[in-house]
């Protein structure tokens, strides 16, 4: 096989076309032969490489995936060769009782597809039976390529984990980024309100074309943006702040009316957060942590957007040997919407 890959950790001119031996399946494995994949920050986090952060060298990023299979295990019978399928990127050992109940995010030894097991940056993919799924058809190749990560992370930490509910006020961080276009599309299709954070005041119209109440700029006062919300609420804060730059936990938690909870599925902006611990007890509040999707939350979140017509935004559609420059744009100057990545 070949793909867009990496020997050491460091800056974009790390990734380099590389071959490498074509992956075999373990008795429950399938591999996938790679149509495209998508750019999100989980492929940056794995090529600068963090502490505790293992992975076997040369790594292929790319942790969505849309792909044929091209061969299954001796103990597969749930999919077949030649079938076209996307995959959850999250699988774990398979045993323990959060594996057996559908939930490798909770299991000890979760592993993820582009972070610390090769992605589909490469030509063929190696993934676990049960993390496959068939797309839905309404979908294009480009679009569930788009979907198979940012969405359904959100649908986790806005219904598994947030237990959202009709008629509530969300406030996305980091709206204009991919997972939060996801969550302001699916906010609006399960009739919250949405209050949109995002610095470029283009995006935020875009934000308020795709629903968004109120688009607010992070950049401005923290007490003007904390009123805004008050405001908003009618003094009452909002019932749920998502996130996944971590390090404005505290702030969040600010802004919440009493009982509201942050659900943060990230560190972008930093590992370390700031909270006011009274201001979490004497309020009711909560702080809730999530990361990626269980078998449950990934095909939920697909029927979901084929209920609600939920559609991507694909913003570039380029080679996978330019993954070096897709990786600069989502760094940089990050499109709104998905940068994919075609195999030839
Ligand atoms: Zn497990």
């Amino acid at each position: 096989m070949e793909g867009v890959g990496f020997y050491k950790h460091g800056g974009p001119e790390v990734l380099k076309r590389i071959d490498a031996p074509d992956p075999i399946p373990g008795n429950r494995d399938v591999v996938i032969r790679s149509i495209a994949t998508s750019v999100n920050r989980v492929d940056i986090l794995s090529r600068v490489g963090y502490h505790g952060l293992e992975i076997e060298m040369p790594h292929f990023p790319g942790s969505d995936i849309i792909g044929i299979v091209e061969k299954v295990g001796r103990d597969v019978d749930s999919v077949s060769v030649g079938e076209k399928v996307t995959a959850n990127n999250t699988y774990g050992c398979g045993r323990c009782q959060a594996c057996r109940s559908g939930d490798a995010t909770l299991c000890a030894d979760w592993k993820m597809m582009g972070l610390d097991v090769n992605g589909a940056y490469a030509s063929m993919v190696k993934i676990p039976a049960s993390s496959i799924f068939r797309p839905p058809r309404r979908f294009s190749d480009y679009e569930i390529a788009s979907m198979s990560h940012n969405m359904t992370v959100v649908w986790r930490a806005l219904r598994t984990i947030g237990k959202s509910s009709e008629g509530e006020v969300v406030v996305v961080r980091g709206a204009s980024g991919n997972a939060g276009i996801f969550a302001t599309m699916i906010a609006k299709a399960l009739k919250m309100k949405v209050i949109a954070l995002s610095r470029n005041s283009e995006k935020r119209r875009r934000l308020r074309q795709l629903g968004a109440n109120l688009a607010l700029n992070p950049e401005d006062s923290k007490e003007h943006l904390k009123k805004a919300v008050f405001d908003f609420t009618d003094g009452k804060g909002a019932d749920m702040v998502i996130e996944s730059f971590g390090a404005t936990a505290g702030e969040s938690i600010g802004w919440l009316r009493p009982g509201g909870k942050a659900v943060v599925f990230g560190s972008i902006a930093g590992t370390q957060a700031k909270v006011s611990i009274p201001s979490l007890y004497l309020n009711g509040a909560s702080i809730l942590g999530t990361h990626n999707a269980s078998t449950k939350d990934f095909s939920e979140a697909f029927e979901f957007a084929v209920k609600h017509n939920i559609r991507p935004i694909i913003a570039r559609i380029m080679e996978i040997s330019q993954a070096g420059r897709a990786q600069t744009m989502l760094e940089q100057a990050e499109p709104f919407g998905k940068i994919i990545l075609k195999h030839g």
